[in-house]
């Protein structure tokens, strides 16, 4: 058997992407991408979104183009990774009907991220059916492309178990090795597998407007930086601080490189000398904020710069769109041919099925 190297990540498009995506899996996805090793496919999870926002239709088709441009400005090239939109791959909607049979209810409820997401949302018991299925629907995903490597952030490593074992109950009762088993990519850096809000919360996320966006214009961005949340107990620039846990400092550590000291903030080498300047006491928050929008500007410049290119184009990005669907569609047909041919329900094309019919 030929070499998998198939990868397949997606978004949901509830919103523009943000820090938390460009470190978590966007950074990932391009470097992959650009090593010309691996067949990527990335997708804008639009049934996804739908799941907790079914009134609100309009909210998604909105950012369809702005996930399109974001991927586009961080670098994702259509040349070499298939960009796709979810609703419109047969299979993504055809997968979950059977695999959903292979998954228990008490199992679903046992997924620590959809538990800690029902609790973010306040859905109690009025959880639409679609969101509490939704990792049977992102097991779809993965396995039409017969994906073996998903870049994500850690909140995703509960859906990957999910979609593993969803696999191999479906290789050993439909006795065939079709289905792939996908494993997690995450970042080398576990501030970034996680990345905090501005606001100092566990997760940066669209649904807790605790954002830095891809796109946020300089202006946006210094003032999302000033106003920022730091060490609670750092009060007057003498008193000690803590860096632990300090979003400044965590931004710092993802973001910071040792040239950005040297252009912006030379009197510290590089980010151990400043941290320890300020846990010992005598530097101000407000310095720490003035490097890191220095950092966060110049690591976001050339993204937004590409953006407002690609936006001059929105035709350009539908077509890019269309494409990439089209070859989303062809790959995951051919899994579901093989998919019916396990499960025996592939009547119409099944010689022994027909034949039977014949000789009756
Ligand atoms: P929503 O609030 O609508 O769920 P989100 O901000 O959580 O949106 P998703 O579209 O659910 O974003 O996530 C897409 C990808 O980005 C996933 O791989 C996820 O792991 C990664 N990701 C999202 N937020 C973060 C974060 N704060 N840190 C690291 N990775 C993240
Ligand atoms: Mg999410």
């Amino acid at each position: 058997m030929e070499e998998n190297n198939i990868i397949l990540t997606g978004d949901r498009p509830t919103g523009p992407l943000h820090l938390g995506h460009y470190v978590g899996s966007l950074k990932n996805r391009v470097a992959l991408q650009n090593t010309g090793l691996y067949e990527p496919f990335v997708m804008i999870a639009d049934l996804q979104a739908l799941t907790d926002n079914a009134e609100n239709p309009g909210k998604i088709r909105q950012n369809i183009l702005e996930v399109a441009l974001d991927y586009l400005a961080a670098g994702l090239d259509p040349e070499k990774t298939t960009i796709l939109v979810q609703s419109h791959i047969p299979a993504l909607t055809e997968l979950p009907m059977y695999y959903s049979n292979l998954v228990t209810m008490s199992r679903l409820e046992r997924n620590p991220t959809i538990k800690q997401e029902i609790k973010q949302r306040s859905f109690e018991r009025s959880i639409p059916v679609g969101f509490m299925t939704y990792p049977i629907s992102q097991a779809a995903d993965i396995t039409a492309f017969r994906a073996k490597y998903v870049p994500v952030g850690e909140d995703q490593l509960p859906m990957l178990e999910q979609a593993r074992e969803i696999v191999s109950t479906f290789n050993r009762i439909y006795k065939c090795d079709i289905l792939v088993e996908p494993q997690a990519i995450l970042p080398d850096n576990s501030s970034c597998s996680r990345l905090v809000g501005t606001d100092g919360g566990a997760k940066m996320s669209k649904s807790l407007g605790n954002c830095i966006y891809l796109k946020d214009d300089e202006k946006t961005l210094k003032q999302k930086i000033m106003s920022m949340f730091t060490d609670p107990t750092h009060l007057n620039i003498s008193d000690p601080g803590h860096t632990e846990g300090n979003p400044v400092f965590i931004y710092l550590e993802t973001f910071a490189k040792d040239e950005h000291f040297a252009e912006f903030l030379p009197e510290y080498q590089n980010l151990d000398e400043m941290k320890e300047h300020y846990e010992r006491g005598g530097l101000g928050d407000m310095k720490c904020k003035k490097l890191l929008n220095n950092v966060m500007q110049s690591t976001l410049a050339p993204i937004r710069e590409r953006r407002e290119e690609f936006s001059k184009d929105k035709g350009e990005v539908l077509n890019m769109l269309r494409k990439g669907t089209a070859h989303a569609v062809e790959v995951s047909n051919e899994t579901i041919s093989l998919v019916r041919k396990a499960i025996g329900i592939d009547y119409f094309n099944d010689e022994d099925f027909i034949n039977h019919f014949v000789n009756i």
